[in-house]
C-alpha cells in the first residue's frame, strides 16, 4: 500500500496517509485541525526509488513489471 503525502489548505500541515491506491483522491482530514487537504505527488518518485523491491506495485502506474531493481527501470518511468 502506498504512502500518500497531504497538505493542509487550512494550516499548510503536511501530513502522509496509508491507503489504497483506490483511495488516494478521497478527502484526507488534516490531523491537526480537521481541514481539507490537498494530495502531493511528489511521494511517488520519492518512494519508488527508495523501495528495493519491497513495494513492487507502482501506484498509478505499471504494475507489469515484478523484477526490475532500483533506480534502472524502464517501466517506472514510463508512469
Ligand atoms: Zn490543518
Amino acid at each position: 500500500m502506498p504512502i500518500y503525502e497531504y497538505t493542509c489548505d487550512s494550516c499548510s500541515n503536511k501530513f502522509d496517509k496509508l491507503r489504497p491506491v483506490t483511495r488516494m483522491d478521497d478527502a484526507a482530514p488534516c490531523p491537526a485541525c480537521e481541514g481539507d487537504s490537498s494530495r502531493q505527488l511528489s511521494v511517488f518518485a520519492v518512494y519508488s526509488s527508495g523501495s528495493d523491491g519491497e513495494m513492487s506495485a507502482v501506484p498509478g502506474g505499471g504494475g507489469g513489471c515484478g523484477g526490475c531493481g532500483p533506480g534502472g527501470c524502464a517501466c517506472s518511468m514510463s508512469v
